[in-house]
């Protein structure tokens, strides 16, 4: 168990394509470990995923959470997260969607990207087993936002429009919730 410090921009490190893992063995399940526990801590802002460059390690590793709403604790919101070696997106629907992202190594900047809203994603687990996995709406976003950052690409790379600041987000959200 390692919480790893979260590396933010400009390190070049998150420009970095991750390579490839060719083997799915002690280290590497190590590592794995390390992201589940350095997601479980970040609070501020709350991580829904990260991936293995976000630590400086270039491979090719996330972890993602999916949010869901839990029938047994009266629809509190509860996660799972998911390890995805080797990632590979197999098939998007055509519909997207415009969201809201931010970043654990794009401190204090938000703005809206432009998403599949469902993807099918093939990948290695903790285990080495393969799975599949459905994912849509913000599941999908987070999903799609990891599997960049194997690619060495940030969000802010796809915004659409300006960027805001955390203050501003907030200001937003409490908005809407009026
Ligand atoms: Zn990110």
């Amino acid at each position: 168990m390692a919480i790893r410090q979260i590396v933010t921009i400009p390190d070049p490190v998150l420009r970095n394509k991750a390579q490839k893992v060719s083997k799915v063995g002690e280290e590497e399940k190590k590592l794995a470990r390390d992201l589940l526990d350095t997601l479980e801590v970040a609070k501020d802002p709350e991580g829904a995923g990260i991936a293995a460059t976000q630590i400086g390690v270039s491979k090719k590793m996330c972890v993602v959470r999916n949010f869901f709403p839990d029938p047994a604790k009266n629809g509190e919101y509860t996660h799972e997260d998911y390890v995805l070696i080797n990632p590979k997106i197999v098939s998007t629907s055509k519909e997207t969607e415009i969201d809201y992202e931010g970043c654990l190594s794009v401190p204090n900047v938000y703005g809206k990207v432009e998403r599949y809203k469902k993807i099918k994603v093939d990948a290695l687990d903790i285990s080495g087993e393969r799975i599949k996995i459905k994912a849509q709406d913000f599941f999908a976003r987070t999903v799609q936002h990891e599997i960049d950052h194997l690619e060495g690409v940030l969000f802010t790379d796809r915004v659409v429009g300006g960027v805001i600041t955390e203050q501003e987000m907030d200001a937003l959200f409490s908005q809407e919730g009026q």
